[in-house]
């Protein structure tokens, strides 16, 4: 208990989005076992062949964090699902292999959020075979640290081919470092953007997204302001199948599907980040559409369907054969 009063402080003074500072897995809860090897896991859309990459995970003091439901009711949901504050929350991205490309959707959080808090990727990627080198397209779904914070290590580019698509709002948005005073936000966003994105805008690597369409053959960004102002999802569609990388429309699964209407902290606008929410899981729920989640528990793919006045996640079938 001591343990996890003290993890609960250091995640509530920690200034990035997700955590954060080198703290143990409490080994009195059972099921807590630290992942020794790089998590990947492989599936197939159409011709497509994606790859859930683990970043690793951080924990997260839902109380300080989220907003719209008081900490008895977080406390409930946590207690159905078997779980308990502070919850841990996976970083997760995506590989996807097709004609031709090969793409990364989000990067994890580099270094950025110290030892032992993110920053597996390029592990991750080197158990799917893939050299950074090779990566020909990344899309980010938003300019945060635990999303974007793997294009450099310190200070250098990573994936020397790539280019990197990310909304034009979000690049614009945490380029400018007044918008920290004019937000009250946290002035750390500005700072690790200037580190990760900034080398590949010098470089002429980065292609904004200004509206909906198709950027790569078979690959259809939306843009979805809330989260933050160039939130973007991004479709593959490969021989009549579709996949959806949903970005952060979601961060705790155990309270956010059955009250969609509980927001974060992080979130820049909060109605339009609630508002976003409710529209995609009534559209994902009504299209039976295949989503991928960074914040879902690994490799955080699945579909959603509507429950009462909320949703509920049904994770993708475990195939290993
Ligand atoms: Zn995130």
């Amino acid at each position: 208990m001591i343990k996890l009063k003290a993890l609960a402080l250091v995640v509530l003074a920690a200034a990035s989005p997700l955590a954060i500072a080198a703290a143990a897995v409490p080994d009195t809860v059972p099921g807590h076992v630290r992942q020794t090897k790089p998590a990947i896991y492989r599936f197939t859309v159409g011709d497509a062949k994606v790859t859930a990459l683990s970043d690793g995970t951080v924990p997260l003091d839902l109380h300080q964090l989220l907003r719209g439901a008081p900490a008895r009711t977080i406390d409930e949901l946590l207690a159905r699902s078997f779980l308990s504050n502070p919850a841990e929350a996976p970083i997760n991205a995506y590989l996807i292999d097709f004609d031709g490309r090969r793409i990364l959707v989000d990067v994890g959080a580099g270094d950025l959020f110290g030892p032992g808090n993110g920053g597996r990727l390029l592990e991750a990627l080197a158990a799917a075979g893939a050299a950074p080198e090779t990566i020909t397209d990344i899309l980010i779904t938003h300019v945060h640290t635990d999303h974007s914070g793997g294009l450099t290590k310190a200070g250098k580019i990573v994936f020397p081919r790539a280019t990197v698509y990310a909304g034009g709002a979000d690049i614009r948005f945490f380029s400018d470092a007044t918008n920290a005073a004019k937000t009250g936000i946290d002035k750390h966003f500005w700072t690790e953007t200037e580190q990760t994105l900034t080398p590949y805008v010098t470089a002429g690597r980065v292609k904004p997204i200004e509206a909906d369409g198709e950027i790569l053959p078979g690959v259809r960004a939306e843009l979805h302001p809330g989260h933050t102002p160039g939130s973007a999802f991004y479709s593959l569609t490969s021989k009549g199948q579709t996949i959806v990388f949903v970005g952060d429309v979601i961060h705790s699964g155990t309270v956010q599907f059955p009250r969609p209407d509980v927001t974060i902290t992080f979130d820049v606008h909060q109605n339009e980040a609630r508002a976003a929410r409710q529209i995609a899981f009534k559209r994902f729920a009504r299209d039976r559409a295949l989503i991928a989640a960074p914040h879902l528990p690994f490799p955080g793919v699945g579909h959603i369907a509507a429950d009462g006045s909320g949703y509920r996640w049904y994770p993708i079938e475990h195939i290993d054969r």
